[in-house]
């Protein structure tokens, strides 16, 4: 594997034609963009593509999300486009949208693991866009952590997953949201959103008249929606317990659970950090400050081999539908 830091070395642009050019022979490279870390493919080369559902432990039934530099081409990788769907490109690209449409032939199947669909999502983000561009690929990606773990949101986590089997790490940026994309179904009347993210159903309600939630439902369903959404993840090695309620009695469970067990770490607002008696804590001042900490705090919990993380609850409102989402499949919902 090969690390470049876009940051601190003086070699932004020739790191990225080298990426670029691994991409263009058939390599995997990982980068950054402002939901989280991806791990990177050419789209057209089925061969590199299975590189990284073997890289990251991936079943071949999750589709990966290809990553376009350029609003237009969602036009040569879907069909059927509805007017809608160009109306949120136009909003929202680049940034954290991915809209799942139906699929041209060309795209292999290996992508997007059998379906005739295919989600499509613009980053906004500079070095995942001129790898995009340098490449002249469309760029298969998921989240480049190990299937599992708790997606990355520096590099950092993207080494602590992985060695020889992905052959670039580009080090730009953390990434600004620290989530990953929303993923809308784009194939109907109006969005059906497959997972939350940073794009809120309000924001898609405000441009798209309408919007429903799809992803609560399709945890039972024996053929989801969207693949992804059956699988256990974003856990970490520690056990995770939700806490709710009023700000005291939060304090008074945790304090009580501290008394038999201190190996134990809290994820939480300064105000109820401040009343219980946990040293390893970390706190984040708002929510969007939270949803960009949080896969660093399960990662850095559980390399100090913390036994409990204790998460405080956060509104269903805004990006906190997206932490919760995440959260509770983090926590298996169990609730302290
Ligand atoms: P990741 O990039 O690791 O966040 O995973 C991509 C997510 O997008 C997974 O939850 C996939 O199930 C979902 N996804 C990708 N392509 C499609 C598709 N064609 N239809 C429905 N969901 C998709
Ligand atoms: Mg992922």
């Amino acid at each position: 594997m090969k690390y470049f830091n876009l940051k601190t070395e003086n070699n932004f642009n020739s790191a990225i034609l080298y990426a670029a050019n691994v991409i263009k022979i058939g390599g995997v490279v990982a980068f950054p963009t402002e939901t989280v870390y991806g791990l990177g493919a050419d789209v057209l080369n089925e061969e590199a593509v299975k590189k990284i559902f073997a890289a990251k432990g991936r079943q071949a039934d999750n589709p990966l999300i290809v990553h376009i530099a350029d609003k237009n081409d969602i036009f040569k990788l879907a069909k059927n486009i509805p007017d809608w769907v160009i109306g949120l490109t136009d909003k929202y690209w680049p940034g954290p949208l991915s809209i799942v449409l139906e699929k041209q032939d060309f795209i292999p199947s290996a992508v997007t693991a059998g379906l005739e669909s295919v989600a499509i999502r613009m980053p906004d983000n500079i070095v995942a866009s001129e790898l995009i561009k340098k490449s002249g690929c469309f760029i298969a990606a998921p989240s480049a952590n190990k299937s599992g773990r708790p997606s990355p949101t520096k590099a950092q986590h993207v080494m602590a997953d992985f060695k020889d089997e992905i052959d670039v790490v580009l080090d730009y940026d953390n990434s600004a949201i620290g989530l990953e994309s929303t993923v809308i179904d784009g194939r109907g009347n109006y969005p059906i959103i497959l997972r939350p993210g940073a794009v809120t159903i309000e924001m898609l309600i405000e441009t798209c008249g309408y919007a429903e939630s799809a992803y609560n439902k399709s945890l039972d369903i024996k053929k989801p929606l969207s693949p992804g959404m059956k699988y256990t993840h974003y856990k970490p090695k520690a056990e995770v317990l939700i806490v709710y309620g009023e700000t005291s009695l939060m304090a008074e469970k945790i304090n009580d659970l501290y008394k038999k067990n201190k190996n134990i770490a809290l994820f939480s607002s300064d105000k109820l950090a401040e009343k219980t008696k946990v040293q390893k804590v970390i706190t984040y001042q708002g929510i969007n400050e939270a949803a960009n900490l949080f896969y660093d705090a399960l990662r850095l919990f559980d390399e100090q081999n913390i036994e409990i993380i204790i998460c405080e609850e956060f509104d269903y409102k805004d990006i906190g539908e997206a932490i919760m989402n995440r959260l509770k499949k983090a926590a298996g919902e169990k609730y302290l």
